[in-house]
């Protein structure tokens, strides 16, 4: 234990208290709510669908809490409690090259920690979800999810964590420009590759070719002037009853995906506003500035491993004996995203900021009424909640919560 363990420490609990109180004032708002629909929507959403949606929210903020504690828990457990220690112990007793034991260290952590979170996840999907409907996965296809995110997570992350480990061994001390230059190269790659490659794999995705669809949309995307790889309607039902469209890809591969729960359930007018909106999140370049951010922030962030990998207080503080580029590398990611807690709100107002944008762009193009029709349906099916506390809200929603976003597509009519 040294200075930088009681400053971890300190900033974890902080952190873990945040997140705490903001469950709080989120299950007090959700309950102070649940039994009146908002006057905006009174019309729309009737008392039962706003009762379930607060009911499922509440489940959900307590399911956060466990999630929260069990989190703050696990980091504890690697850091102080010698998990890491012990794994590189463990690893480096069978005498491998430094890379060969750091690709093992790494992927044993990667695969340890999705086992511990297994739990979570069951209890999510068959218990939570299960319990309001909206389960649709069996769990021989929870299972089979499992096995191909393993193996895809193995056949991709090992050339990835050698390649990485062999640069910051080999180059020197700018090694984090070049494994920067790596992970820009590798994420650009993976973001063309992602959905004509990766998303198959657990999904069939259709064309969207309702014929009384395709004129209206074809329309749009002639006076956009959109070229893509095409618009698709994805099985999403087969797994979950939300219902969501998406952006996707770069490129010649960028698309945009309908869940078929959504396709079914809205009108053509509805979709095509759905369409637009998404077409606009292309014509702002937000998938452009998403990049730009990613690499200013990933850049951020290996300038300063690249200090800290010299730093013994570093790996002394967080309970490793025997400094190595890939312990600096997962302490790194252990705790980065404890710090990163207090960034979240501004990297999550510019996604906000991203979607009234997109908005804003639909209601020109199409109808703002038909958006607010369809996102009323998309919050109803969903069961999202229409009275979030604000400052909850600030702290997770890429999204703008459900009263604010439709009062601004109200503004645009
Ligand atoms: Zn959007």
């Amino acid at each position: 234990m040294n200075t930088f363990s009681v400053l971890f420490i300190t900033i974890l609990g902080l952190v873990t208290g945040t997140q705490l109180w903001l469950t709080n004032r989120q299950h007090k708002r959700v309950c102070d709510h649940r039994d009146e629909v908002p006057s905006a929507f009174s019309d729309k959403i009737p008392l039962d669908a706003h009762q379930k949606a607060a009911d499922y929210t509440l489940a959900k903020i307590r399911f956060e809490r466990t999630d929260i504690i069990f989190s703050a828990v696990i980091v504890l457990c690697w850091t102080f409690g010698s998990g890491l220690e012990v794994l590189d112990t463990v690893w480096r007793k069978l005498e491998w090259s430094p890379v060969a034991t750091g690709i093992g260290v790494m992927l044993s952590v990667f695969y340890i920690s999705n086992l511990v979170d297994l739990p979570l996840s069951i209890y999510r999907t068959f218990v939570l979800e299960q319990r309001f409907g909206f389960n649709h996965t069996t769990p021989v296809t929870f299972i089979k999810d499992l096995l191909i995110q393993s193996l895809i997570a193995f056949i991709i992350g090992f050339p990835l964590v050698w390649l990485v480990l062999w640069l910051m061994q080999q180059s020197g001390q700018m090694w984090w420009m070049y494994v920067w230059m790596v992970w820009m190269g590798f994420s650009i790659l993976m973001m063309w590759a992602y959905p004509a490659v990766i998303s198959p794999l657990f999904n069939k995705f259709a064309p969207l070719d309702d014929s009384a669809l395709r004129s209206r949309i074809e329309n749009l995307l002639a006076r956009t002037g959109f070229k893509s790889n095409g618009i698709f309607v994805m099985d999403g039902s087969r797994r979950s009853g939300h219902g969501n469209a998406y952006f996707t890809g770069l490129g010649t591969n960028k698309r945009i995906v309908f869940f078929d729960t959504l396709v079914n359930s809205l009108t053509p007018g509805e979709i095509e506003a759905v369409l637009a909106h998404e077409l606009g999140h292309f014509k702002c370049h937000h998938i452009h500035k998403r990049i730009g951010s990613m690499a200013t922030l990933s850049l951020i962030g290996l300038a300063l491993l690249g200090w800290l990998i010299n730093q013994s207080w570093f790996y002394a503080g967080l309970g490793i004996s025997h400094p190595s580029d890939y312990t600096a590398l997962l302490l790194f990611m252990l705790t980065m995203p404890v710090f990163g807690f207090f960034i979240s709100p501004f990297m999550l107002y510019v996604t906000r900021k991203h979607e009234f944008e997109a908005d804003n762009y639909a209601a020109k193009q199409a109808d703002a009424k038909e958006l607010i029709q369809a996102l009323v349906k998309l919050y109803k099916e969903n069961a999202a909640t229409l009275t979030p506390d604000p400052i909850y809200s600030a702290f997770h929603d890429s999204h703008p919560p459900a009263p604010i976003r439709v009062a601004h597509l109200g503004s645009k009519l």
